[in-house]
């Protein structure tokens, strides 16, 4: 999802939103324009992650944990959803490089978590689903529905 579009703003910053010249650009461009959101971007992140985790379970899977930066919206309203039924709550563990109040480590301690970082770096890296929408998640695999 996205709700900024480059060729939108270059033509804007080219033309006057409100011109006849700018609707007639746009008329031309709308088909191939990537906006497909308009809100905030919380509400954005809220409906990607309901995506991701409404179809994780076509894969085989659902996801067991949101990794958070912080905010808590995106999980509550997951959670408010009951993506997977009722009963299964989703989790939320806290980004340790989101989180402003929390001890300085000792070296040994820095060393791991570095490590542990590093490693949720290349997890983030791996799961990241569009330029602006940084949602991270634990997922276990489950039996499948269908048996033979
Ligand atoms: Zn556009």
């Amino acid at each position: 999802m996205s709700k900024r579009c480059i060729e939108c703003e270059h033509a804007k910053s080219g033309l006057e939103e409100n011109s006849a010249e700018f609707h007639v650009w746009y008329e031309g461009h709308i088909s191939s324009c990537v906006i497909n959101h308009v809100g905030s971007s919380c509400a954005m992140e809220q409906e990607v992650a309901l995506k991701l985790w409404q179809r994780s379970e076509d894969s085989g899977f659902q996801y067991t944990t949101l990794l958070s930066d912080g905010d808590e919206k995106t999980y509550q309203y997951l959670n408010t959803k009951e993506v997977y039924s009722p009963e299964i709550k989703i989790k939320k563990e806290e980004c340790i490089n989101h989180t402003e109040d929390y001890d300085l480590p000792s070296a040994m301690e820095f060393e791991a978590l570095r490590l542990d970082t590093a490693l949720n770096e290349m997890l983030c890296d791996a799961r990241e689903f569009a330029d602006e929408i940084d949602i991270q998640a634990n997922f276990e695999l489950i039996q499948p529905r269908h048996r033979v």
